[in-house]
């Protein structure tokens, strides 16, 4: 393939878990893809080791502290631009040589960038939740105004977007996600009340961030995924179901009118949905072994348990109320898992902060984007003050 055909690639988000597993696709696949931009808030360590390996031209970092350390220290090679701030990020995502951004950082705060790419005609590789959950109903528009790709990267959405693919909406009957159900899933619910963070960071199968482990294990991830997939495809709250699947190989399922049931299954390895989404129409071999057959396994499979999964009642409840129900629901979220990071809240008061969140900030049934983040801005100091 020529060196211009390479597809060029913005990475938000390049220090993070999603972060790593992209590079490893990028190594795999040098002769398609080009790293032209990286972003992380603080990590400027990595990101700066990252732009010598990659050879990368443009990188930002968020967190000013951090960018006057690696300005003071000279790290980063002479021929990177290095910005700051979140003026940096919407240029780096909007750079006029790449083709495709993928958005992996954590939290609402992916918003502003994703619409600036979307505008400026990039394809969108997404794996960050919270800006759908947030401003889905701008992305959405935006993305179909331009005629760009929004690729789903969470694992779930991209099983799904493989499963319809070809096969026309009025076909599909309902989308179930499955669940690991997180750390928790069978233990006794009298002992979540001592829950500490180093308990809710680690995760049975997948190697994830802080904040999404968290949200795994009280299931408000799953929550948040559910409102993803109602932007993402379309459907309306009651044909969006969520079912427990322990060993994470089933991404998700699709089920149509005459009752098929189409599956995506590999490994619990973020790679196979990043691969696919900046590959995308083109395919492959992937950078991790597939599910071999040969060795015997079990899928299981069970309906969720509200009462130990509050947070997913919640994000089912905001999701039927709409407007901006979502957007509390999330940024409630973000700053109790926060909070609860820093041993400031325990495991169980996030869905408390979350449930009070949601009853004290006015919600609107429409909204502007203005409206929307200050709304945002609002609930964030509500679930502060809990
Ligand atoms: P991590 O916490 O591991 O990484 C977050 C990344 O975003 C880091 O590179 C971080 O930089 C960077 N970042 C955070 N804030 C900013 C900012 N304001 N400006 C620029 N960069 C920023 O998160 P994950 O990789 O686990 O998750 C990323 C997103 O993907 C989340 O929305 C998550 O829900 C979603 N996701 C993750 C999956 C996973 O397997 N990890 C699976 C499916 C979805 P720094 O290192 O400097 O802090
Ligand atoms: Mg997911």
């Amino acid at each position: 393939m020529a060196e211009s055909a390479k597809k060029k690639v913005v990475l938000l988000g390049a220090t993070g878990s999603i972060g790593g597993s992209t590079l490893r696709v990028l190594r795999a696949h040098t002769d398609k893809l080009e790293l032209v931009g990286v972003a992380a808030s603080s990590s400027h360590h990595e990101l700066a080791a990252i732009c010598r390996e990659f050879n990368v031209a443009n990188a930002v970092l968020s967190n000013e502290a951090a960018y006057a350390e690696a300005k003071a220290a000279n790290a980063f090679p002479a021929n990177t631009q290095l910005g700051c701030g979140e003026s940096a990020l919407i240029e780096l995502s909007t750079l006029p040589e790449a083709d495709i951004v993928l958005v992996a950082v954590v939290g609402a705060c992916g918003l502003k960038p994703t619409l600036a790419a979307i505008e400026a005609g990039k394809d969108i590789a997404l794996a960050n939740k919270e800006l759908l959950v947030l401003g889905g109903a701008f992305v959405i528009e935006a993305a179909k105004r331009k005629g760009v790709r929004l690729l789903p990267t969470d694992s779930e959405h991209n099983a799904i977007f493989q499963c319809i693919e070809g096969h026309p909406q009025q076909h599909l009957d309902k989308l179930i996600l499955t669940a690991s159900g997180g750390q928790f899933r069978d233990a006794p619910l009298a002992s979540l009340v001592n829950v500490t963070p180093a308990d809710a960071t680690q995760h049975p199968n997948w190697s994830m961030g802080p904040k999404i482990t968290v949200d795994s294990a009280t299931m408000a991830n799953k929550g948040l995924e559910l409102i993803e997939a109602h932007w993402l495809f379309g459907l309306e709250p009651d044909r969006l179901e969520v079912v427990i699947h322990p060993q994470s190989i089933v991404h998700s399922f699709a089920q149509f009118i005459d009752g098929s049931i189409l599956a995506q299954l590999s490994p619990p390895s973020m790679t196979f949905a990043i691969q696919h989404c900046l590959l995308y129409p083109d395919r492959a071999p992937g950078v991790d072994a597939t599910t071999d057959f040969r060795n015997a396994f079990q899928l299981d499979f069970k309906a969720p348990d509200f009462e130990r999964f509050p947070c997913l009642q919640l994000a089912y409840d905001a999701m039927r109320t709409g407007g901006s129900a979502p957007a509390i629901f999330n940024a409630a979220n973000e700053i109790a898992v926060e909070r609860f990071l820093a041993h400031d809240l325990a495991y169980l008061d996030i869905p408390r902060v979350i449930d009070q969140t949601l009853s004290k900030v006015d919600i609107a049934a429409t909204t502007t984007l203005e409206a929307l983040l200050h709304t945002d801005a609002e609930a964030r100091a509500v679930a502060h003050s809990f």
